[in-house]
């Protein structure tokens, strides 16, 4: 039990690769905070399949569009449990359009999301973890982190900007015992790749298949999507002591994407 006496904070964590990162975490030990949107029976029944791993494990329900709503997450979690010394920034969002339509809200949304909430919860814990001397901050950018594709403006121009932010942080936190590192999926199999399937082939003009064959995997060398239990194994190595020496880096979990 590599986390056991850690307490983690992973936003957008009742789907997907969030929810993967949190069962991961708990698996080693860790008590989870989760986050993020959906039926309120769903979250409660995955609240308590953690619990059933042997680990406390709450639900704060925060927008993270909301910077009060983040701030009294993270005091939610010092209070109840003392300290915070884990967070995965990890929720987001996505649309595909041509930037010319690209709805204005939906621009303002994904920057909020996948790119501001991440400030804000770093600035929340920050003080706690220098006071305690030890902190793992990891940050969900994206292989649209490194390279870009079309149609996807906000989310590649949101998950640059994060994989800048995390360079920066980690520099300041350097000598505080914290390390601060992105990871950079490829192509994951989620709600959020579903949800782009069907606007990935009206944007091109092609066939749901033709998407995943032509444009998701086409460049994943690996010809496979990646999973939800890989990146949580990364995650766990991330807030290993052996990790302790990476930071400020740009983890690509991608199939061999951008080695192109
Ligand atoms: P998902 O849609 O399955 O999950 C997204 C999570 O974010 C959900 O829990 C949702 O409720 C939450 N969320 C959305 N808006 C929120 C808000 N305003 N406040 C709080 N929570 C909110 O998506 P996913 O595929 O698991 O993606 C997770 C992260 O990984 C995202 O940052 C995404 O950009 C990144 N990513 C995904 C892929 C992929 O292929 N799926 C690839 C690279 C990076």
């Amino acid at each position: 039990m590599k986390l056991k006496n850690k307490v983690a904070i992973i936003t957008g964590s009742t789907s997907g690769i969030g929810l993967g990162m949190a069962k991961g975490l708990a698996a080693e030990g860790a008590t989870i905070v989760l986050n993020g949107f959906g039926d309120s029976q769903e979250i409660e029944n995955n609240r308590k399949s953690i619990e059933e791993m042997g680990v406390e494990c709450i639900y704060n329900g925060a927008d993270m569009t909301k910077p009060d709503e983040i701030r009294a997450m993270v005091t939610e979690a010092k209070e109840k449990f003392g300290h915070v010394d884990i967070v995965v920034n990890n929720a987001g969002i996505q649309t595909v359009s041509p930037v010319e339509d690209f709805p204005e809200e939906k621009w303002e949304a994904i920057i909020a999301i996948n790119l501001s909430s991440a400030f804000y919860t770093s600035r929340a814990v920050v003080p706690m973890m220098k006071e305690q001397g030890w902190g793992r901050i990891i940050n969900l950018a994206s292989a649209h982190g490194l390279v870009a594709s079309p149609f996807k403006s906000a989310y590649v121009a949101a998950k640059h900007g994060m994989v800048g932010f995390t360079k920066s942080i980690a520099l300041e936190l350097a000598e505080e015992n914290i390390t601060v590192n992105a990871i950079c999926p490829g192509y994951v199999h989620t709600p959020l790749v579903d949800g782009q399937i069907a606007d990935t082939a009206k944007a091109r003009g092609i066939s749901e298949d033709a998407v995943v064959k032509d444009v998701l995997l086409k460049l994943q060398a690996t010809k496979k999507f990646v999973t939800v239990e890989q990146l949580a194994e990364m995650a766990v190595f991330l807030c290993s002591d052996a990790a302790e020496n990476i930071t400020g880096t740009s983890l690509a979990v991608d199939g061999g994407w951008t080695a192109q």
